[in-house]
């Protein structure tokens, strides 16, 4: 996109969620949408693995991503994942969610690494939510589906349980 103030082409900044202009110094914010992804237009290399439409740069939480504007999914590596999750969850603890049956329609499901070309794993995601995700141990890239992040993060840790009770003695 270009500049607000002087029109000049912004430019992304590495690892930060904002575009600067060089040419006057503004910084560029552009506003979370429903999904809570702040998305920075502009075009990554890698395309989504389901349309095929080309992902665009994006944070969550200040962690970038890639995000595509078709189906709304998510590409994020690893470590941001579980970065982002962590922060999520801090800040909305017990929130409410109802148990929801994983989309077993999604395990049948097999789409490309956008980075490296090699099939995803599909799978459950290691956690609760019940949400079906797709890897890429090469790259440690995960592609989640539209709404997957919030139902995951919503989802209660097994970390901490609530109403389990022992049931030993
Ligand atoms: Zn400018
Ligand atoms: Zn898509
Ligand atoms: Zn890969």
């Amino acid at each position: 996109m270009n500049c607000p103030s002087c029109g000049a082409p912004m430019r992304l900044q590495a690892d930060k969620d904002y575009l600067v202009c060089d040419y006057c110094g503004t910084m560029h914010f552009p506003d979370p949408n429903a999904d809570g992804v702040r998305v920075l237009d502009v075009v990554a290399l890698e395309s989504c693995p389901v349309c095929k439409v080309p992902l665009v740069h994006a944070a969550v939480n200040g962690e970038r991503i890639l995000y595509c504007n078709r189906c709304r999914g998510i590409l994020v590596e690893m470590e941001v994942f579980v970065a982002i999750l962590d922060e999520l969850r801090s800040r909305q603890p017990g929130t409410e969610f109802s148990v929801r049956q994983p989309d077993w329609n999604d395990l049948k499901r097999h789409i490309n690494c956008p980075r490296c070309g090699a099939e995803m794993e599909t799978h459950p995601y290691g956690g609760p939510g019940n949400v079906i995700i797709d890897s890429c141990e090469h790259c440690s890239m995960n592609w989640l589906d539209y709404s997957e992040l919030q139902r995951i993060v919503r989802a209660p840790d097994r970390r901490y349980p609530t109403e389990e009770t022992s049931t030993e003695g």
